[in-house]
């Protein structure tokens, strides 16, 4: 029955019960609760923000992978595997499309107000981020699934084998919850690394660290080199503008790239120069390429883009601006947990992941997924993670909790040997060995290794710390899963050694065909690399 329950904070300690508990509130969170509640799930859906409006995709325009049946799909999935840097999977690519083009059409019929074309047939291929996850939380409402808003997880409950529920926090009351359910999904989004980029605030990569510390993997974490454009000093990391600009020196001189030409396009084939020049001094821009067609639909597409010039009194398509590259991480890169089925299970009995959660290399391989694959993912997979769940749910639901014990440990449960930690210098000592361009966009081995060094210091500071308490447990946890989250990257990026997609290794430039294949990390106190092929299994057979 349709129930539209209101935002509340739960009582300190109040025990909640659902067969499926999804952790997020981005659209991967939304469709991982539709498709479990379509499956006949009690769904609970903790979010660390209010859903509808946390994440990355709610201040953004979101372009979609929308590929229709037919001929045209194969070709697409061709093409775009060509990008992949090889570690894509296709069936995995054409799973997705189906997949994220049957919930389009859904949402079509639910009556989300897509744009018609010129033929008036509706153009499903965009989805206005706000309107979207606006639109998506009344769905979830309505499908009487309980939403906790600013209700962040601070720790998975289980046992050596399985997951079986998560405990957290009202930010609002203070009060601690509980929710013992049959599966969890966690659709916690990427890790920004502390980076200010648009919807990035809560994304400090909880997700891996709750899956790892129930013994979960995770894979392509040296593919988070992504950066993308940005006025300087703002947090609008919206590279589209660019593609029409022309880059500057302070000095007025325009930018050149290797062969002597002046750089253009900024997030093609001039990134590299432009990301090169950054490392010796400032970079201006100016969007000067763009016609006023152009100009008039860039400013119509992506009105909050030209908030921050319109707030400067820039013109940017006739002043010069300084730029930045913003570090994205996972967001818009491509690592996370590990899968393992075609459902998006984890390797953990009982734990699933879904969108950004997840490593996104079934579909992007080693580049960027942002602009078209990552919004279908979330889609697809947060629908695979739902349905998962709940049949895990229907066959394991377990009404005695008392086995549940709590999984967490850095941040909720430091040994105490050491006082407390500085936790905005320590946010700020993992943010400066990641999100430099010196550290992130081009690697070597003696920098990996120094960070490598600093990180692990700074993980067994976390652990020695006295255990923080109240609501500092979730700054304290974003601290610990963001320390994790470089030193996993670290890890994987020393064990890659070649350039593939966007990791890039100074000291190894060239693609090996010999290491075209995944890499897996594990553990926390000592983390470990093995290499892996694709995971593929039955349910993908037929594509
Ligand atoms: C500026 C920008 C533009 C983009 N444009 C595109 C595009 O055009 N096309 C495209 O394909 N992709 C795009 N992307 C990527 C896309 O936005 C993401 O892939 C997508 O949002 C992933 O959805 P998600 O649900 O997995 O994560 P998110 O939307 O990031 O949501 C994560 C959710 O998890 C919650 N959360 C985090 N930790 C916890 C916790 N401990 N407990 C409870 N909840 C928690 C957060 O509050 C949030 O609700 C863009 C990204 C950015 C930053």
């Amino acid at each position: 029955m349709a129930s539209l329950h209101k935002t509340r904070s739960v009582e300190d300690g109040q025990p909640i019960e659902a067969d499926v508990l999804v952790v997020g509130g981005g659209p991967s969170a939304a469709w991982a609760a539709l498709s479990a509640a379509e499956a006949g799930a009690k769904v609970v859906l903790a979010d660390k923000g209010y859903h509808g409006t946390s994440g990355a995709t709610a201040p953004s325009n979101t372009g979609t992978w929308c590929v229709p049946p037919g001929e045209g799909r194969a070709a697409s999935v061709e093409q775009r595997w060509k990008r992949t840097a090889g570690l894509a999977d296709k069936r995995w690519m054409l799973r997705c499309a189906d997949r994220a083009y049957e919930n389009l059409l859904k949402l079509a019929e639910w009556g989300y107000p897509f744009p018609s074309e010129d033929d008036g047939a509706l153009y499903i291929a965009n989805l206005r981020g706000p309107d979207y996850m606006r639109f998506m939380r009344r769905r979830v409402q309505q499908a009487g699934v309980q939403i906790l808003d600013h209700h962040p997880i601070l720790e998975l409950l289980g046992d050596d084998r399985r997951v079986g529920g998560a405990a957290g926090l009202s930010r609002r009351s203070g009060a601690n919850f509980r929710v013992a359910a049959g599966a969890v999904v966690l659709a916690t989004g990427g890790c920004a690394f502390f980076e200010r980029i648009l919807g990035g605030t809560g994304l400090t990569g909880d997700g891996y660290l709750l899956a790892a510390e129930a013994g979960a993997a995770l894979s392509g974490m040296e593919f988070t080199g992504k950066y993308t454009l940005a006025p300087h000093g703002s947090s609008l990391n919206k590279g589209l503008p660019f593609r029409w600009a022309t880059f500057y020196r302070e000095n007025g001189e325009p930018l050149r790239d290797a062969r002597g030409e002046p750089v253009t396009n900024g997030i093609g084939g001039g990134e590299r120069s432009i990301a090169e020049a950054l490392l010796s001094g400032p970079v201006y821009a100016r969007l000067d390429l763009a016609e006023p067609a152009m100009q008039d639909w860039l400013r119509r597409g992506q009105p909050n883009c030209f908030l921050p010039y319109d707030r400067l009194g820039i013109d940017p398509f006739r002043d010069l601006f300084r730029v930045d590259l913003k570090y994205e991480g996972t967001v818009r890169g491509t690592g996370g947990i590990r899968l393992t089925s075609s459902e998006c299970a984890t390797g953990v009995s009982g734990l699933y992941a879904a969108g950004d959660a997840a490593s996104r290399e079934n579909v992007t391989g080693g580049i960027s997924g942002g602009g078209a694959i990552n919004a279908s993912w979330a889609i697809a997979s947060g629908w695979w993670a739902g349905q998962g769940a709940a049949a895990h749910a229907r066959r394991y639901r377990d009404h005695d909790s008392s086995w549940l014990r709590p999984l967490g440990a850095t941040g909720l449960r430091g040994t105490g040997r050491d006082a407390g930690i500085d936790l905005g210098a320590a946010a700020k000592a993992v943010h400066a060995e990641i999100a430099p361009l010196g550290k992130s966009y081009w690697r070597s081995a003696a920098g990996l290794e120094a960070s490598s060094a600093r990180l692990d210091a700074l993980w067994k500071r976390l652990n020695n710390a006295l255990p923080a308490t109240g609501a500092e447990r979730l700054r304290a946890r974003e601290v610990a899963a963001v320390t994790a989250s470089a030193r996993w990257t670290v890890t994987a990026a020393l064990a890659r050694t070649e350039s593939r997609g966007v990791h890039r290794r100074r000291d190894y430039p060239q693609e090996q065909d010999a290491q075209a294949a995944r890499i897996i990390v594990s553990g926390l106190d000592r983390v470990t690399a093995t290499r892996e092929q694709p995971v593929l299994d039955a349910a993908q057979e037929g594509y």
